[in-house]
């Protein structure tokens, strides 16, 4: 196929902002991979100094100079990237929020043991974040369009070791739907993936995750565990005009894992 023949990609003209980008294997990499394909226009923030070169290489990769350093705990680089985002004049038209964190003893102890501060930490890094996020950029977003976080099953059902996570993202999905309520009315969608456990420095905290993979992959109806390129794809559909009848959504890419009783 030439260049000329070329198919217009699903995100041609859009312009995206992408959270949470640390390495090569975070899932905020395979979405701005994917979104890059599909012809968006990137911004990656990531959470600080220790990630810039890092984050600088990848950047490079994806072909893009729109680099911002946001620690959403911080109210003053929340407004930094408002500003930065604003000051290019363009609408801005999808944002993914690829965000959490717990401490790693309250990944690996008796949920009830869970400290107050453990807690709340867990719940304003990956839940909070994604309201504070998403009031930063809904009025840069005039032409309406989609704000999409990531989930896991550890929302609805008990795993094991996820624990205090468990709990941060059942309230980041009534977040999503509390938001896409707010939004919907200007024409801004909210959505989150449920993807299934994908190795990544995130999981990787997660005491004994290996056994998790290989139940999911013995068990998963697709009998396998789930691609990041597959959560991109995902990804892709909601940001797209293909997904413009979704909003409030948890969609699952997991393989089907979610739907087994036994
Ligand atoms: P990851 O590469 O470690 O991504 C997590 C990201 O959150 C990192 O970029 C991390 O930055 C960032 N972060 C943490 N605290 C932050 C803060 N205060 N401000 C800004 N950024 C902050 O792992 P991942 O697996 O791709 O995780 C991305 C999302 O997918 C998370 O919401 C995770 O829960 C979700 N998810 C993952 C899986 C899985 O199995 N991997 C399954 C379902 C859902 P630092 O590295 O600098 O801390």
């Amino acid at each position: 196929m030439n260049e000329n023949s070329r198919m217009p990609g699903l995100l041609e003209g859009k312009n995206a902002l992408i959270l949470g980008v640390a390495n090569r294997w975070s899932l905020a990499y395979a979405i701005a991979e994917a979104f890059k394909r599909e012809g968006a226009r990137l911004w990656l923030a990531y959470q600080g100094e220790r990630q810039r070169q890092t984050v600088e290489i990848l950047a490079e990769e994806l072909g893009t100079r729109r680099l911002l350093a946001c620690d959403v705990t911080q109210e003053a680089d929340l407004e930094q990237l408002r500003q930065a985002l604003r000051s290019q004049a363009d609408p801005l038209h999808a944002v993914v929020h690829s965000i959490a964190f717990a401490r790693r003893e309250d990944l690996a102890r008796p949920f009830i043991e869970t400290s107050q501060e453990g807690f709340l930490l867990a719940q304003h890094v990956s839940a909070y974040s994604l309201v504070a996020v998403a009031r930063a950029v809904a009025p840069l977003m005039p032409e309406g369009g989609s704000i999409t976080t990531l989930s896991y099953l550890g929302a609805v059902r008990v795993v094991p070791n996820y624990n205090v996570m468990g709990v941060a993202k059942a309230a980041l999905e009534a977040c999503v739907r509390y938001l896409a309520a707010d939004l919907g009315p200007q024409g801004i969608r909210v959505n989150a993936i449920s993807a299934g456990p994908i190795k990544t420095a995130s999981a990787r905290a997660i005491k004994d995750f290996a056994s998790v993979l290989d139940a999911v992959a013995e068990r998963a109806p697709l009998r396998r565990n789930t691609d990041p390129a597959e959560v991109a794809d995902a990804a892709v559909l909601l940001a797209s005009e293909l997904g413009r009848g979704l909003t409030g959504n948890i969609l699952f890419v997991d393989a089907g894992f979610q739907i087994m009783g036994i």
